[in-house]
Parts: C-alpha cells; sequence; structure tokens
C-alpha cells in the first residue's frame, strides 16, 4: 500500500519570482551607488565594488540568452542597481519606468540560481518596448517567467512546480501526484527509492482574484501593488501558462497586429483563443496544471525544505 501523507508547505508560495514592473512619478530616481561596473549590456551600480562586478560576471552571461528570446526587443543600455531592501519585502526585483528613466532593482546579496532567475526576469520588462507595447501587464509577467527559464533553466524545475501547485489549489483546492518518498535528515531533506502519493496545497485568497476572463485587463501598478501575495501567484501562474501555450513568437506578432489595429491593449480574447482556453470552461486548465508537473518539478517540490508531511488529514502547518 502506498503512503497517502498529506503535505504542505510551511512558507506558502511566494514564489521566487515575485516582482514588480511599475511606472513611478517623475520624481523618482533611481537609488545613487557609488560603484559602477560596466558590461557589454549596460551598466550595474551598488555600493561595493565586489557586488557590482559579481552581478556584472551574471549578466554577461545570462543577458545573451534572454536578448535572444525576445523578438523587436529594446535596445537600451541596462541600468541595474543594487539594493540593501527592496520597496516590498516580498518582490524579488524590480523594474521601474518613469517618464525619462527605466532601471532594475535587485537584493544586493542575491547571488543564487532563484536571484540569476530574477535577474533574467527583470531583463524582459526591462527590454520590452516598442512593439511589445500592446502586451497586457499579467502576461508580460508570464513572458518574463518563461524567457527567466530559458535563460537560467536549472531555476526552472521548482517555479513550475510551483506555478502548477497554486494553479492546481485554484482550480481543484489541492493537486495529487505520485513520487520519491521524502527522509528528513541532519543534512536537509533527500529523496529515497519508496513510492508515495502526495496531496499538496498552496495558500492563497481566491477571493480578492478577479474574474479570471478580466485578469488580462489588469494594469502594471494595479499588479504591482496588489497586496495579496497569493492572487499575485494565481495571476503568474495563470499568465505562465497562457504564455507557454501561445509561445513568443506568436504573442509578438499578436502585440503588432493590434497596434496596427489601434488597441492599447492585446484584446483578452484573442489571447485567450491563441492559447485554446476558454476562461469559463477550466477544464484545459487542469490538463496544463498537470502537463508542468514532470518529474523534475515533482523532485523540486518536495525537496522543498519547509515541506510537512503529515497523516491523513493533519496539514496544520
Ligand atoms: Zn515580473
Amino acid at each position: 500500500m502506498p503512503r497517502r501523507p498529506v503535505s504542505s508547505l510551511a512558507r506558502g508560495i511566494h514564489h521566487a519570482l515575485l516582482c514588480a514592473a511599475l511606472t513611478a512619478c517623475a520624481s523618482n530616481r533611481p537609488p545613487d551607488l557609488r560603484q559602477a561596473v560596466d558590461t557589454a549590456w549596460g551598466t550595474v551600480r551598488a555600493a561595493r565594488r565586489d557586488d557590482a562586478v559579481e552581478i556584472a560576471l551574471v549578466v554577461e552571461r545570462v543577458a545573451p540568452r534572454v536578448a535572444a528570446a525576445i523578438p523587436s526587443r529594446g535596445t537600451a543600455a541596462l541600468d541595474i542597481r543594487l539594493v540593501p531592501e527592496l520597496a516590498r519585502a516580498h518582490w524579488g526585483g524590480a523594474t521601474i519606468t518613469t517618464a525619462e528613466e527605466r532601471w532594475i532593482e535587485l537584493p544586493e546579496d542575491g547571488r543564487d540560481i532563484a536571484a540569476q532567475a530574477i535577474l533574467a526576469h527583470e531583463l524582459v520588462h526591462f527590454w520590452l518596448a516598442g512593439e511589445w507595447k500592446a502586451l497586457p501587464p499579467v502576461l508580460e509577467e508570464g513572458l518574463a517567467i518563461h524567457v527567466a527559464h530559458l535563460a537560467v533553466p536549472q531555476a526552472a524545475p521548482r517555479e513550475r512546480g510551483e506555478l502548477a501547485l497554486v494553479l492546481g489549489t485554484l482550480l481543484d483546492g489541492s493537486v495529487t501526484f505520485d513520487g520519491p518518498g521524502v527522509a528528513h535528515g541532519p543534512a536537509g531533506a533527500k529523496l529515497t527509492p519508496d513510492r508515495a502519493r502526495y496531496t499538496m496545497h498552496a495558500r492563497i485568497d481566491a477571493g480578492e482574484l478577479p474574474p479570471l476572463g478580466d485578469i488580462f485587463n489588469l494594469e502594471a501598478d494595479e499588479l504591482a501593488r496588489s497586496s495579496a501575495p497569493g492572487v499575485r501567484a494565481v495571476l503568474d501562474a495563470l499568465a505562465y501558462v497562457v504564455m507557454e501555450r501561445i509561445g513568443v513568437e506568436k504573442l509578438h506578432r499578436l502585440c503588432v497586429q493590434a497596434g496596427v489595429l489601434g488597441h492599447a491593449r492585446i484584446p483578452s480574447e484573442w489571447i485567450w483563443t491563441a492559447a485554446r482556453i476558454d476562461p469559463n470552461e477550466p477544464v484545459s486548465l487542469q490538463r496544463a496544471v498537470l502537463e508542468m508537473l514532470g518529474t523534475p518539478e515533482i523532485r523540486a517540490l518536495l525537496l522543498r525544505d519547509d515541506l510537512r508531511i503529515g497523516a491523513h488529514g493533519d496539514d496544520s502547518p
């Protein structure tokens, strides 16, 4: 008999790439930082030179991959500022646009794979301009996540797993899958040859979610200022699935067509049709959740250090 543990993630899902792409008033200025390191793609600034040098090396590696993935990207030189803390504690990074300037803020201590994926994600926000202006902000997040996974593939399984968990929780209250056993030792979690069936859920507050059919009408500032990270995670997950189904090239074509026809944004119905999803009929989304939960995603979810496995019915944190 397989074990049937009920599992939950103690910290909930404020998934790793949660970020803000916001338009600030013109009086906002980029933070003043003394050390500047130039790369082929633009400048990285920080309080400490070592931080700027290390992130400049990551930029040299990641930026070409992001640039290659975005047709008709903007060509402005990058302006990356490494700061002690971002405006909101749950942001992983931010791309800020005023009438005169655009810059990226990232935590000065970010070095791991997740931080590299956040950098890739912010580069997408920074470089979307011109023909991309008809892209709805929610879908821009999906595009940024998608391209970050191309640029930093090691970060993808855990995040795809989390996005699938968030979406599955929205649709069905939880996600059930089979996977290896998990043993917790002094060195952290490790997978075992056993097989087990897991039922997992993310903590989300779907009550604050706008109706599915309206999500592509949300403006960037509404999105960035959302006080409910669970809602943002759901929107990111939906946008990611829609984005994966449309693909970058076709999404770009939809932006161009919307511009030609005088639409400020791609009309929502074009997006749902292109993704072959009916927002009133979530069966197609349920299928997408299962497709996202492959072996690498399941292993990454099970190795989260805040995973709690309890007896059936005991899923208290
Ligand atoms: Zn973003």
